[in-house]
């Protein structure tokens, strides 16, 4: 093989192991810009470095407490002893399959169990907490987190599928910051590992390497919400850009479960108070008040009143911090009735409706094929050339 094509290959393979290697970075709440911080209750024996020192080892008996300083440092207390101004520590599992509990202590977040290495730094803001871990751990936890417990296997094969193509598809998300993902719902959900049913190790294990992609064999957008209320939303409707293979289906696996409807009511003052002066509609003039005031919606419009303008529903639903941008408008005495149908923005796959199908007994290949009629499913195995 001529030099430059073997050198090519190295780069390609290299490439491949960034996308799909085994090890995932995850930022945990940075959001919450921690000052103090614990580990805690470890089930196996973690090695504790500050800087380049070894400190020593934290096991079930031992905590590590850390704290931010100025400049970037930070203190470490092991065993009753501090450890002034650190720059960098470093949490590695000697043991497979293990966790230990973090929490917040300022401000206060409960512990929570995660399995893999820690990287702890003072980026400035707030104590930066890096948890290293391999990608099926990961999506155990993000399935559990995102889905819940009592679920058929087939729509925990759906999930994990779904999150993986996320995963790789979002790989470079929070590169800036020095990790892959947050654990947070601005990525996908990994509030912890995964504390429940094994049937969810099974479905990450069962669809190992399997990721949803284009016709043109790009890495698929995945999204998903809770409830799409009976039809999903086109995403340009969401995030006024359209989004290559996802337009609107309609579902009714999901629309007698518990996040199907919803009721909220705004005062008519206020209502009409955003309607005037953001867009400029005459809700004095009693012609063009009353569709705004008493609209039908059961088609998912992405506007009010009208089918190609208007005020776009989304706005609504982030104005009023609605739970989805689908509902019909009705006046009564006590103000302006919004009655709605789902939960979250309703583009890709719904989540209802996919545990649904699964109790129906329709396959995980299925359910994705349902939801994401244009993306195809790589085959078992084929992203772990690297693995
Ligand atoms: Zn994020
Ligand atoms: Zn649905």
């Amino acid at each position: 093989m001529p030099r430059i094509c073997f050198l090519f290959l190295i780069v390609f393979l290299f490439s491949l192991r960034q996308a799909f290697g085994q090890s995932i970075g995850i930022g945990i709440s940075p959001k919450s810009n921690f000052t103090r911080i614990k580990f805690a209750n470890a089930t196996g024996n973690y090695t504790l470095k500050a800087d380049t020192l070894l400190i020593g080892v934290v096991d079930h008996f031992s905590t590590c407490e850390i704290s931010q300083l100025a400049d970037h440092k930070m203190d470490l207390i092991y065993k009753g002893v501090r450890y002034e101004r650190v720059g960098i520590i470093t949490l590695d599992g000697i043991e497979p399959d293990k966790y230990i509990e973090f929490s917040g202590l300022t401000p206060s977040v409960k512990a929570k169990a995660f399995e893999g290495n820690f990287k702890i730094t003072n980026p400035g803001k707030g104590l930066l907490v890096i948890n290293s871990l391999s990608m099926d751990d990961y999506l155990e936890g993000v399935v559990e987190s995102e889905s819940g417990v009592g679920q058929c296997l087939e729509y925990y094969k759906a999930q994990a599928i779904i999150s993986r193509t996320f995963a790789h598809k979002n790989w470079n998300k929070h590169k800036k910051e020095g990790y892959q993902l947050c654990n947070q719902v601005h990525c996908q959900a990994y509030l912890h590992k995964r504390n429940g049913p094994l049937l969810i190790d099974s479905a990450v294990g069962l669809t190992k390497g399997q990721v949803l992609l284009t016709a043109d064999s790009k890495l698929a957008s995945t999204f998903y919400s809770a409830n799409c209320g009976g039809k999903t939303c086109d995403p340009v409707h969401v995030w006024r850009e359209s989004v290559s293979g996802l337009t609107t289906i309609k579902d009714t696996f999901c629309i007698h479960t518990k996040q199907a409807k919803w009721e909220t009511t705004i005062p008519l003052e206020t209502w009409s108070k955003w309607i005037t002066d953001t867009y400029k509609f005459p809700t004095v003039d009693s012609v063009f008040m009353k569709p705004y005031f008493y609209w039908e919606n059961n088609d998912r419009s992405p506007y009010l009143y009208y089918e190609n303008s208007g005020i776009p529903m989304s706005e609504l639903r982030d104005h009023f911090k609605l739970k989805s941008a689908f509902f019909s408008v009705k006046i009564m005495d006590d103000g302006v009735h919004l009655l709605g149908r789902g939960y979250g923005h309703g583009v890709g796959l719904c989540q209802e409706g996919a545990m649904g199908m699964a109790r129906k007994g329709y396959s995980s290949e299925a359910i994705l094929s349902f939801y994401y009629p244009a993306y195809v499913s790589s085959s078992k195995g084929s992203t772990s050339l690297s693995e």
